[in-house]
This record gives C-alpha cells, sequence and structure tokens, in this order.
C-alpha cells in the first residue's frame, strides 16, 4: 500500500473544494468545561475569551452538574472505567440493565435497549425490525442518523413533505399493502426547533395500521410539561411505538442512546441491532451520570421550568427588537438571516462581541435559509441571557437588519 502523490493531491484538492466552497468547519477549542460561561481558543493558537455559550445542546444544564459528576465518580469507583465487551458476551452490568429500566419508566414505554449514541441506535433499528417486504416512510427533514439508518436497511423507501399531513396520508395509502409500514420522523426538528404533529401522526399510524418511529433526541427531558418528551407534549404517552433519543444533550451530555418502545421491539434489536452486538457498551461512569440525570429530572421539574422561562424571555426579547425567527415552542430559536456570508459576518461580530453563535448555510439548511440558531439552557442566567439580547441588537444594527422583512434583507444581502 502506497500513499502516492497522486492520492494525497486528490484529497488536497477535495478539501479545498470544500474551503473555496466556504464550508470549511473550522473547530473552536473550548478550554473550560461546557456552561453558560465558556473559554474559547478560536482562532487556534489566540488568547483564551470569555464567551456566553448560545448554541450547546446542553439544554438543562446537567452536562457539568456537581452531582452529576459526583455520580460518575462514585461509578467510576465502584464499577470500573471500562467493560472491555460487547453487552452480549461480558459487557452488561447491573446498572446497564438499571438504567434501561429507568428510561422505560421516564419515557412511559413498555423497554429500553441501550446503544452507544443515538446515531447507533438509528443505524441499527431499522435493519433490525424490517426486510424488503417493508416500507419506511420518513419526513423529508429527519436527521442525518436516520438516514443512515434506512440506508443500510433493505426495507422500501418513500418519504412525506416536511409535518404535512396529508402528504403522509397519501403515503400510506399508497403502501397500504406492504408488510410493515413505518413512518419516522424526529420529535423536535434541530435546525427549525419545530416539533412534529404526533397527535396527527398517532392517529393516521392507527387508521393505516402502521408503526411510528420518534426521535426524541432534541427533547428528552425538557418537552412536555414533566419534560418526558414530545409525545408527552402532544398527549400521545405510550402510543409511540419506537422512541429513539441520545443522553448526549439534555440528559447528562456525556454520550449514549437508546431504543424505547413495544417490548418485542427493543428485544428484536437486543438480538439483531448491529451496532448493539458490535460496539462496546457504554461505559460505567457515564451509566452512573445518567442514572443520577433521571433522580435529577424525576425529583422536580425546576430545571425544564426554568428553560421554558428562558427561552420565551429569549425569543420575546428577539422578535421585539426586530428579528425574523423560525416560529416554535422549544429552546431552539433560528434568527434568519436568509444569506450564507452575512451569517458567518453576524456570528464573527458575536463572537466579538463575547456572545458563541454559530451560523448555518446551505447544505446544512436549505439554500438561502441562512441563520444563527441559538439555544437555550436552564444553565442561563437572566444576566446571560440580556447580555447576549443586547450584543445581538448591537450587532443587527450594525449589519441594518433590524425591523426589516425578509424580502428586504434578501434585497439588502442577497440570498
Ligand atoms: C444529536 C442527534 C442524534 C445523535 O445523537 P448521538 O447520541 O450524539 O449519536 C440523533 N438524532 C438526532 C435527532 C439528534 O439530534
Amino acid at each position: 500500500m502506497s500513499y502516492s502523490g497522486k492520492t494525497k493531491d486528490l484529497y488536497l484538492s477535495l478539501l479545498s473544494d470544500i474551503r473555496n466552497g466556504g464550508i470549511f468547519k473550522e473547530e473552536r477549542f473550548i478550554h473550560s468545561s461546557q456552561a453558560a460561561d465558556i473559554e474559547v481558543e478560536f482562532p487556534s493558537g489566540s488568547d483564551l475569551k470569555k464567551v456566553i455559550n448560545m448554541c450547546s445542546n446542553n439544554y438543562l444544564g446537567l452536562s457539568s452538574h456537581p452531582e452529576v459528576i459526583r455520580a460518575a465518580h462514585e461509578g467510576l469507583e465502584a464499577r470500573g472505567y471500562g467493560m472491555s465487551s460487547v453487552r452480549f458476551i461480558c459487557g452488561t452490568q447491573d446498572i446497564h440493565r438499571e438504567l434501561e429500566n429507568r428510561v422505560t419508566e421516564f419515557l412511559g414505554t413498555e423497554d429500553t435497549i441501550l446503544f452507544p449514541s443515538c446515531m447507533d441506535a438509528n443505524a441499527g433499528i431499522f435493519e433490525a425490525i424490517l426486510t424488503s417486504e417493508d416500507i419506511m416512510i420518513s419526513d423529508r427533514l429527519v436527521h442525518a442518523s436516520i438516514i443512515d439508518g434506512m440506508r443500510l436497511c433493505s426495507a422500501q423507501h418513500d418519504t412525506f413533505k416536511h409535518s404535512n399531513m396529508e402528504h403522509l396520508e397519501e403515503k400510506l395509502l399508497l403502501h397500504e399493502n406492504k408488510r410493515i409500514k413505518l413512518v419516522i420522523t424526529d420529535g423536535v426538528f434541530s435546525m427549525d426547533g419545530d416539533t412534529a404533529r404526533l397527535d396527527e401522526m398517532v392517529r393516521l399510524c392507527d387508521k393505516y395500521d402502521a408503526l411510528l418511529l420518534v426521535d426524541d433526541s432534541h427533547a428528552s427531558g425538557f418537552i412536555g410539561k414533566t419534560g418526558r418528551g414530545t409525545h408527552e407534549y402532544c398527549n400521545v404517552v405510550g402510543k409511540i411505538d419506537i422512541i429513539t433519543t441520545t443522553f448526549g444533550k439534555a440528559l447528562g451530555g456525556a454520550s449514549g442512546g437508546c431504543v424505547s418502545g413495544r417490548k418485542e421491539i427493543v428485544e428484536m434489536c437486543r438480538q439483531k441491532a448491529r451496532p448493539y452486538l458490535f460496539s462496546n457498551t457504554i461505559a460505567p461512569v457515564i451509566v452512573s451520570g445518567v442514572l443520577k440525570v433521571f433522580d435529577i429530572l424525576s425529583a422536580s421539574t425546576e430545571r425544564r421550568d426554568k428553560l421554558e422561562k428562558n427561552a420565551s424571555f429569549w425569543r420575546a426579547g428577539l422578535k421585539d427588537a426586530g428579528f425574523i425567527l423560525k416560529e416554535g415552542n422549544t429552546p431552539i430559536v433560528p434568527v434568519m438571516l436568509f444569506n450564507a456570508k452575512l451569517s458567518q459576518d453576524f456570528s464573527r461580530d458575536l463572537y466579538n462581541e463575547g456572545i458563541y453563535a454559530i451560523g448555518f448555510f446551505f447544505p446544512v439548511v436549505p439554500n438561502g435559509q441562512a441563520r444563527i440558531r441559538t439555544q437555550i439552557s436552564a444553565g442561563h442566567e437572566m444576566h446571560h441571557l440580556q447580555t447576549a439580547l443586547d450584543k445581538f441588537v448591537k450587532v443587527g444594527k450594525k449589519h441594518g437588519i433590524l425591523g426589516l422583512t425578509k424580502e428586504q434583507i434578501i434585497e439588502k444581502y442577497g440570498q
């Protein structure tokens, strides 16, 4: 084998295409733990800068919670650092099963199986339960990990327009004769912060004898009045056949994921899901931390209530200041700028003002839909939000976009 000059040149040219296309992702080094206040080295090699973090998935502020850290330490001491095994050989501790039961109880499902990540849960679920006789019908905006999971599955595939129930019904009719029909959606859509219409989806799935899978990674722990997730928000607890979710966001933010739902489906995953069978078990230290997260969430809804308050303050503040937002009812608040370069300039100016929020543009979001995606946390105090709001307004004024309509922003900056 040789890494020839020709191959190296090929990769260099592909990388420079990415750079020239303006979509090269530069990582920013954080020198502190995850929190509302972080210390960032950016660009690489520059002095550390204290900034307010407005773009983490640390929705409940539990990523560095002292009780979670203590529980993780205790788990580390009691059960060791690693298990050096997959679950079915010698990688299952009692605490793995305990966590599965806690998730089941919290989500209101029948059973749960842990995966190394939600990406792995989504990579494993479809092929474990479907064959070429079956059909997967997915919302057009589902997460990349679901798309990859569907690619690994031999079942047929179709899509429906984003959150469009008429279109979903057409597709259910079209595929009425398939053996298993599995409808697939995110609970909360990460780029827009909107919520799936699960009540209507449950009704349609009942009517056409279809299964429903919801990826609730951006909802578990805080959406719904006790934070169970989008199914609680939509009043359909117990009616979702399959929920996949992550422990890498609100639920402590370390890593790990799961499939939770119908007992037989969970058992099929235990027998057949390849990322479960062939990837290492979740480390005891993480299991212990996540168990503590569920203790905290079960004891009180204080954190999700604070998050809800923070998010409405933030949404209202930006709106009153004259920004255009994507409508929604979640802590994901996208500030629409439409133009890719403007989103990058805006993000840089915010950073210089001590606010960390990333600009997204094509292909992460549709062409002409560039934005700054802000994410609110229960770890934010009012002073964080007020400062961030003031800085957003300052940068908004600098670019002359406050109070403008979408058309006016596009006229000014192009799309
Ligand atoms: C973040 C995310 C995932 C991936 O979760 P990991 O546990 O980090 O792999 C999967 N699905 C959705 C909808 C997500 O937002």
